[in-house]
């Protein structure tokens, strides 16, 4: 069957404009110049996105004092030994390179010590303070130097383009392109190409209380469910301790406030004004996000919740003109939200915020579909079971930029236009417009179970029986999302129907988290089984492994290879272990 449909062709397709992906596009661009690259992006590049998002900073062994070794260990005890090691080595070791490149190439303006070197601050989960930062609103600093470098180069920019499906060859054994939507007239559009990097960041907006950004709905996962490769780790959701809560109706609900808070000092308090940390982990506040998060669960379970339903941190303890100078976005943020941060107390509750897990990959990004490469939060492998706060913005920078050195290359080495399979095209298309054909309803109440369901019964504590009935749960909301229709006079930002894709990506993806929660029979870092709660058998430890065939989830535990240390090991030299 053939559509009429825009059809467009480029050597390299860049789908999101995240540090992944601008970094990806950069890269391959000064590898070679000639290649026709696309940065396909369903905002406007520069604009959209976690990265912009980013407050604390960037993690990277700089300091005399510091080590990769020791950035190495922290990530791999952070991550509970199920890291993929030579993706966290390369994590650890290249961000040294991209830090640098980011300051000296592209002219970022990081915050300094009088000296002149670069001010590190802490993060909670490190033994060392490794985190670089601009104030407490990095990320800006990072997307606008690297969002004029792409303007000012002969990148393509599909923007306000969304991709709706991965499309492979007729033989099926490679890729040929990118099924998209051009949200601006509802047009489809066909992009051919001979290599793909999937840099659309993942994002854990299922549940109730969530900090990515709207754009963000596990699209990339989603797809690569669809197209058979394989997913790992998704169980490991991240929460952030300190989301606001700033009422019902506003998306501020759910967003950060950052986590050099807590480095710094801040005090967390239980609804009668307890401090309660010192309870679930020596080092209260500071432990790492998986463990602040359970503890501040726990305290609402029980009930000491504020009158928002919430907790509390407070700052009022510490040297107000301190706090004013590090944290001027987050001070004005609270502010804005009715908060003083200064010297009062701000209503926080734990907020979903990072997927560990995604598509398995290889350290030069490539995938098990020839042509297709991923980098960034659509990846996983890199941080196991938890991530620090600062590995992430590293992780999508080191690995975009990776992605760019190899895909030129690549494309010059294996690369070739192989005409799509069309069955594959018009089934996708059709899958997209099934709810324009329905009478319209309302999408609201879906949504808002999704929310409910993923919170309550696969969030930061599970147990069989949650997610049993979690399974339930979500084939009904699935069953119920098809019944509903959308009203398609208007296809130009129909942003009910962009809804209505994006529920059913979501949806996909938390029933592969689900799936992944339930064959973990353990608990490590994110994952909290209240059945299991023990972290057992570190030396034997496995990662999930999630596929999709025929609408039916499979999955296999495989073993961790500890390819440079192992559990009871470090890699830090005893007179440095200080
Ligand atoms: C509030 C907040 C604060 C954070 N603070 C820190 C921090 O201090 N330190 C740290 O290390 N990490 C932090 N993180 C995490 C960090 O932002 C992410 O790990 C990282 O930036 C992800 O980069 P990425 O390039 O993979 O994805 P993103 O930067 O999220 O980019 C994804 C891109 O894909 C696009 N996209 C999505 N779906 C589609 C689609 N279907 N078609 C086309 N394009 C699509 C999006 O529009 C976007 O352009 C924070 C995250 C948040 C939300």
């Amino acid at each position: 069957m053939h559509f009429h449909m825009k059809r467009i062709k480029t050597d390299i397709l860049i789908l999101g404009s995240g540090g992944a992906g601008l970094f990806a596009a950069l890269h391959a661009h000064q590898h070679d110049p000639s290649l026709s690259i696309t940065v396909a992006v369903k905002g406007l590049l520069g604009k959209c996105g976690c990265t912009r998002m980013v407050q604390g900073g960037y993690n990277v062994a700089l300091a005399k004092e510091d080590s990769v070794e020791r950035h190495f260990m922290d990530t791999i005890e952070g991550g509970k030994w199920l890291p993929d090691q030579d993706l966290a080595w390369t994590l650890v070791s290249v961000a040294i390179e991209r830090i640098r490149e980011l300051e000296n190439e592209l002219g970022c303006f990081f915050d300094r010590n009088p000296d002149g070197t670069i001010h590190q601050k802490a993060f909670a989960g490190q033994t060392f303070d490794r985190t670089v930062h601009k104030g407490d609103l990095t990320g800006i600093e990072i997307i606008n130097r690297l969002a004029e470098q792409v303007w000012a180069r002969g990148i393509d920019r599909l923007e306000e383009h969304r991709a709706v499906e991965i499309i492979r060859n007729r033989k099926g054994d490679a890729i040929s392109g990118v099924l998209m939507i051009d949200m601006r007239t509802g047009e489809f559009v066909f992009v051919e190409a001979q290599a793909v990097l999937l840099a659309t960041g993942g994002g854990p907006t299922m549940y109730k209380y969530h900090t990515p950004s709207g754009d963000k709905t596990c699209d990339g996962m989603a797809m690569a469910l669809r197209a058979g490769l394989r997913l790992r780790d998704m169980e490991m959701v991240q929460f952030h301790p300190t989301g606001l809560i700033a009422g019902p109706d506003t998306r501020i609900t759910g967003t950060i406030i950052e986590e050099g808070l807590r480095g710094v000092g801040g005090h967390l308090l239980n609804g009668a004004g307890e401090r309660f940390m010192h309870q679930y982990d020596p080092r209260d506040e500071r432990a790492t996000r998986d463990i602040v998060s359970r503890g501040m669960y726990q305290q609402m379970r029980e009930g000491r919740v504020s009158p928002r339903g919430g907790l509390y941190i407070t700052m009022r303890h510490l040297n107000p003109a301190m706090v004013r100078k590090e944290f001027k976005g987050m001070v004005e943020r609270c502010a804005d939200c009715g908060f003083d941060l200064v010297s009062g107390l701000v209503d926080v509750v734990p907020t979903a915020h990072y997927m560990m897990g995604g598509v398995v990959f290889r350290a030069d990004c490539s995938t098990d579909l020839p042509g297709l490469f991923v980098a960034g939060e659509d990846s996983g492998g890199v941080h196991g079971a938890n991530r620090l706060g600062g590995n992430g913005v590293a992780n999508s920078t080191v690995f975009g930029g990776i992605a760019g050195d190899v895909l030129p290359g690549w494309v010059r080495a294996h690369g070739a236009f192989s005409a799509p399979d069309e069955d594959a095209i018009a089934a996708a298309v059709a899958a997209c417009r099934a709810p324009l054909d329905r009478p319209a309803g309302d999408l609201s109440p879906i949504r808002e179970r999704l929310y409910d369901l993923m919170w309550d019964d696969v969030g930061i504590v599970r147990d069989a029986a949650s997610l049993g009935r979690a399974e339930g749960a979500l084939d009904e909301l699935e069953a119920q999302l098809d019944a509903t229709g959308v009203n398609g006079a208007n296809l130009a930002f129909n942003l009910t129907w962009h809804d209505w894709m994006n529920l059913k990506n979501l949806i996909l993806v938390s029933k592969s988290i689900r799936f992944a929660a339930m064959a973990r029979e353990d608990s490590r870092g994110a994952h909290f089984r209240s059945d299991f709660p023990d972290v057992r058998d570190l030396e034997n430890s496995r990662y999930t492994c999630v596929t999709r065939t025929d609408g039916r989830f499979d999955i296999a535990m495989r073993p961790v290879a500890f390819t440079r240390v192992k559990p009871g090991e470090t890699l830090i030299p005893e007179e440095h272990a200080a």
